[in-house]
Order: structure tokens, then C-alpha cells, then sequence
């Protein structure tokens, strides 16, 4: 690298600006990063809205491989991001998922369940009798059965932004408060960034870690990117009959979903065609009443009298061309870095993003090669395929 290009600025500081951050510091404490962060509440920023759970249950081999290794991480980061013998408690639960298919999805979950199985993921197939007997509120009609994943779970995402963020910190990263309203180019190369109060930031490398404002981050540069802000909504029950045993993140085929949440709450969302694009962060009480709830308790009958206690809404950045992410250097713009478009499995994939983009940028060896990911795909118009999108 030549020593211009070794100020390296990172647009969000949400989990992917705090990750990348974290193995760009610890691969080269030398370098100068800087994280710019417009809110460091992180009230909106999807990373502390998400439902925070990590899977194996992917279809794509990188996918899965990607969800492994944040297995691995999450199961160490306390001791790993320790800061002067502080240590971030995440909270990992490894209370399951359960993916729930009807007769004609079951052919395409033995394919991604033989994937998952040939990278060693413990993942299996639960007829419909096992499921009922662990979960005897469950009401599987109609089901053909579902794939079962016991080591994936959820945790404390705030606290797993903030241990990669004190980490980073610790390392050396300057985390910024401010917000990025140009990306600076000199010909075909990045230059740095600009804030709103009119600091001008030099560096000879640029990462859009801007989550859902992305595209409107990489447009300042003239790049284009296909991915909208989408509002996605998560209410959360307490019911009347209490589960027996913490109830695993269940996807039912229409896509609705829930799980237990710490505290024995009811956590359920359902990602919707025609959930709004934009910046919006309301949360709409009618929704659950008329189309959420009835179908929650047409599958848990129990579940019919229950408390809503509270909602909120965050948004997917989605890419819209796979839904996939878009991870690696922008062709055209040499020093222009996206990790990008990670719709709503972002969170698990924080870990592995931020050690190849860190590899990427330093010229380093990839211990996991996420090139499939590579930005070429969407001015190509290449979509790859996963068909684990919830
Ligand atoms: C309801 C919901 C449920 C989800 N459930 C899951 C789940 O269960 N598991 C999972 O893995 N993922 C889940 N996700 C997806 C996951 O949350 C995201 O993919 C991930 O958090 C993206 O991280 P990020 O750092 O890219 O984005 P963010 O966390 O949004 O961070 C981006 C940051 O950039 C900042 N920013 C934006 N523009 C600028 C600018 N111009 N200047 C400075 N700063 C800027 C923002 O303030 C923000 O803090 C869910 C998302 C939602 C909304």
C-alpha cells in the first residue's frame, strides 16, 4: 500500500464500520482509520433494530461458510474484545431455528440441508411429530416437516457494536460524530470524504458501511447501487400461555417468523412485498392486529390471547438484484469499498465481511474467499442465488 492510501475511512459505524474497523486495526495498528458516524445513539441504524439471530440455515456455500465462522467469533468475543480486562457480554442463546416447510418446499430443503450437512453444519430434518413433541404448541397441518439448526440462536446486537466499536477504539480506529455528504474522487480514485460541517477528510481508501443509506452515500461519487431502504417490522407479544421451553426462531413458508426473546416475550416480524421503501421508522399496531397476529395464532393456537407490549420498525438494506451483499471494490473507482446490501442477515455476517474487506485493502491472503459477493455481479446484472432470505 503507499503510504497515501493508508488513511482508510469507513462511512457508518453501525456493525459493519465497527468489524471492519476492528480487523483493519488488528491487521495493521499502524494504519489511520476513521469511523464517521452520524448517530452514535444508533437509534435507526438497523444493526440495534435487528432481530438479532445468527443461523447456519443458509442455501449458498459462502453464506453458510460466512455464518460458521461468525459462529466461532460470537462464541469468543468476550475474551476477544476485551478492552483493559472489560469484557462485552453478548448474550449468544443458542435456542435453535427452525425452518418450517409445507410438501413442495420440502424437495429444496433437503438440497440446502445436504450443503449445510457437507460443510459440517448440525442441521436436521424434524418430521412434523418431533416438532410437535419439542414444541406441543405448535400447529403443523398442512407442514411437511422442518429443518432444525440447535447451535443458532440470537444475541445482544448493541453489545456486539459496541465491543467491536471499544476494540477498534482500543487499536487505535477514531470513531467521528458527523455526517458524510460527499465521497471525494480525483479521476478514477477516491481522495476521502466530506462532512456536513465541511471537513474534508483525506484517504486513499473509502468503505460504504452506510447500511439502508448506502446507495445515497455511494451516489455522492456517482456510483449506483441498487439497494433500497426497506421498512421492516417487529412486534413484540406477551401471551397468556407461556411456552415450556424458549420457542427457537420458527420461520413458518409464508415467512412469518418468531422466536422467544430474553425475558419470555414473543418476538415476531414478517418481511411483506409490500412493505414501504424509504426512511421510515413508524410501526403500525393495525398490521399486527389484522395480519400478524391471525396468522401467528392460526399455527400456535395458544397464542390467541396474548398482550401487545411494543413494535418498532428498521430498515433491510436490499439489494435489490439477489439480496445478497455487495462486498468488495467498486469497478471504476479504485479505493471505493462497499460492504453493502445485506438485507436482513447483515449482523451475522459482520465478523466475516470485516476480516475480507480488512484482507482486501492490506493485499492480505482470504482465509474465506467471498469474491462471489464482488461488485462486478451488479454492473453485470448477474444476481447469484439463496433461497434462505427471510
Ligand atoms: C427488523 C430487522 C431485523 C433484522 N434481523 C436480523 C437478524 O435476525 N439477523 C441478522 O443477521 N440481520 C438482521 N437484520 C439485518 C441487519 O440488522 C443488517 O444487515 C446489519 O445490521 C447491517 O449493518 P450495517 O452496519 O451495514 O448497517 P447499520 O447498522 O444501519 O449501520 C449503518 C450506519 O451508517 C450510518 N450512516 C448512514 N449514512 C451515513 C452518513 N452519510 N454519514 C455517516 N454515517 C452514516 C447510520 O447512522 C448507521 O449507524 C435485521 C434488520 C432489521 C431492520
Amino acid at each position: 500500500m503507499s503510504e497515501k492510501s493508508r488513511d482508510i475511512v469507513i462511512v457508518g459505524g453501525g456493525v459493519m464500520g465497527g468489524a471492519s474497523a476492528y480487523y483493519l486495526t488488528k491487521s495493521d495498528p499502524a494504519l489511520k482509520v476513521t469511523v464517521v458516524e452520524k448517530d452514535p445513539t444508533y437509534e435507526f441504524s438497523s444493526s440495534t433494530l435487528s432481530m438479532a439471530n445468527i443461523r447456519i440455515q443458509f442455501s449458498l456455500k459462502e453464506n453458510i461458510q460466512i455464518s460458521q465462522y461468525a459462529f466461532e467469533v460470537l462464541d469468543r468475543f468476550g475474551p476477544e474484545m476485551a478492552v483493559k480486562g472489560d469484557r462485552p457480554d453478548i448474550a449468544f442463546r443458542r435456542e435453535g431455528n427452525l425452518f418450517l416447510y409445507d410438501r413442495d418446499g420440502r424437495d429444496g430443503a433437503e438440497t440446502y440441508l445436504k450443503t449445510q450437512k457437507s460443510l459440517g453444519c448440525e442441521v436436521d430434518w424434524w418430521d412434523p411429530e418431533k416438532i410437535v413433541k419439542a414444541f406441543p404448541l405448535y400447529n403443523l397441518e398442512g407442514l411437511a416437516g422442518g429443518t432444525y439448526g440447535p447451535k443458532d440462536g440470537h444475541l445482544d446486537a448493541y453489545a456486539v457494536v459496541m465491543g467491536y466499536k471499544a476494540k477498534a477504539r482500543d487499536q487505535g480506529a477514531e470513531f467521528l460524530k458527523g455526517e458524510v455528504v460527499r465521497i471525494m474522487t480525483e479521476g478514477r480514485d477516491v481522495s476521502g470524504v466530506e462532512l456536513a460541517s465541511g471537513e474534508k477528510i483525506p484517504a486513499g481508501a473509502v468503505i460504504n458501511c452506510a447500511g439502508a443509506w448506502a446507495a445515497k452515500v455511494a451516489r455522492t461519487a456517482g456510483v449506483e447501487l441498487p439497494v433500497d431502504p426497506v421498512k421492516r417490522q417487529v412486534f413484540a407479544i406477551d401471551t397468556a400461555v407461556k411456552p415450556e421451553t424458549a420457542l427457537p426462531l420458527t420461520i413458518l413458508p409464508s415467512g412469518l417468523y418468531f422466536r422467544t426473546e430474553t425475558g419470555g416475550l414473543i418476538l415476531i416480524g414478517w418481511s411483506l412485498p409490500d412493505d414501504p421503501v424509504g426512511f421510515d421508522f413508524n410501526w403500525d399496531r393495525d398490521r399486527f392486529m389484522e395480519l400478524v397476529w391471525p396468522a401467528l395464532a392460526e399455527f400456535v393456537p395458544a397464542f390467541d390471547t396474548a398482550k401487545l407490549v411494543r413494535g418498532w420498525a428498521g430498515l433491510y438494506a436490499v439489494n435489490t438484484l439477489d439480496g445478497n451483499a455487495i462486498l468488495g471494490q467498486w469497478p471504476g473507482l479504485k479505493g471505493f469499498y462497499l460492504a453493502n446490501g445485506f438485507s436482513g442477515h447483515g449482523l451475522q455476517q459482520a465478523p466475516a465481511v470485516g476480516r475480507y474487506l480488512a484482507e482486501l485493502i492490506l493485499g492480505l491472503d482470504h482465509a474465506l474467499d467471498l469474491s462471489i459477493f464482488n461488485p462486478v455481479r451488479i454492473t453485470e446484472k448477474r444476481p447469484i442465488a439463496e433461497t434462505g432470505l427471510v
